[in-house]
C-alpha cells in the first residue's frame, strides 16, 4: 500500500499535480509547493499549509 495521495479535480476530472504556485496573503507574497490542476488552474491548499504557513505569516506581521 502507498501513501500517495491523489486528489482529482472536480471540474477537469484529471489528478492535480505538485507546482510551485505564489501565494499572497495579507499583502506578503511567498513560494510554496502545492497540489494543483494542470487543466484549470485549482489549487488545493492543504490545511497544515493554511494553519501552519498562514500563522508563520500572521505572527511575522505581528512581530513588526
Ligand atoms: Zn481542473
Amino acid at each position: 500500500m502507498t501513501e500517495k495521495k491523489t486528489l482529482i479535480c472536480y471540474q477537469c476530472k484529471v489528478e492535480l499535480e505538485m507546482a510551485k504556485t505564489c501565494f499572497e496573503y495579507l499583502g506578503l507574497s511567498f513560494h510554496t509547493n502545492v497540489l494543483k490542476c494542470p487543466k484549470c488552474g485549482l489549487v488545493f491548499i492543504p490545511e497544515d499549509l493554511a494553519k501552519g504557513r498562514m500563522a508563520e505569516v500572521e505572527k511575522q506581521l505581528e512581530d513588526k
